[in-house]
């Protein structure tokens, strides 16, 4: 059987036995870098299905990393950092990562994202993104030809705005989309001032696809970061 291989970037010895220690409990394959210039040479030469990349290194700056491996690389790349370093997560998550932990993190936190991350990884690879003109989750689907969502096959009445949310969401499951990102997509620009009015379009999105709008189950709030699709 396979196992997963994940590229661990960490300088913080206690923190990476905590991961290494994580990771043998599980079927996973790792390698360590404890600096950035290491960690480009084994993202290219590890081939890794997921790398974990903690933004604080001694010799490079964790974004300027994400961007260098994006340019060649659709790796998923969940990015730990301290709660101080917000702003640094927000930007990381710009910058093309797909996910985040923060210090100090549980093991099943770790072990949930890896997954998450490795799914996707798995979704990639198997379906090519030309066959993926209709979307399915959970009951939730979308005809991205007809430009029509669907709940329960009973088809949701949705502002373009609303669908175009959905789809950027959609088209990105699993990932974590920041504010930035979303109004990019959306608006076409991100003005830090359409953040409340993102929160609107979310707002009355949610109570068309969700059960139970107040416990959601399709779209999750990362407070101060974004929202993300999650696979059912
Ligand atoms: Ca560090």
């Amino acid at each position: 059987m396979y196992k997963p291989k994940i590229l661990v970037v960490e300088d913080d010895p206690a923190i990476t036995n905590l991961i290494r220690t994580t990771l043998d409990t599980q079927d996973y394959q790792y390698h360590t870098a404890k600096n950035g210039s290491g960690a480009l040479m084994d993202a290219v030469s590890y081939n890794a299905d997921v790398i974990i990349l903690d933004l604080g290194l001694p010799d490079m700056d964790g974004v300027a990393i994400i961007r260098k491996i994006r340019g060649w690389s659709n790796v998923p790349i969940i990015v730990v950092s301290a709660r101080s370093e917000d702003q640094d997560k927000v930007e990381a998550l710009d910058a093309g990562a797909d996910d985040y932990l923060t210090k100090p993190f549980s093991i099943e936190e770790l072990l949930a994202r890896l997954r998450v991350a490795l799914r996707r990884s798995r979704t990639e690879e198997t379906a090519p993104q030309t066959s993926s003109s209709v979307y399915v989750n959970g009951n939730l689907t979308i005809d991205y030809a007809a430009g029509c969502a669907y709940l329960d096959g009973e088809e949701v009445h949705l502002t373009p705005i609303e669908y175009k949310l959905l789809c950027v969401l959609a088209k990105n499951t699993g990932k974590v989309l920041t504010h930035n990102y979303i109004l990019k997509e959306v608006w076409g620009s991100a003005l830090a001032s359409d953040t409340p009015s993102l929160r609107v379009f979310m707002a009355t999105l949610r109570k068309k696809i969700e059960q139970n709008p107040s416990d959601p189950k399709y779209i999750q709030t990362h407070i101060g970061v974004g929202y993300r699709m999650i696979r059912q």
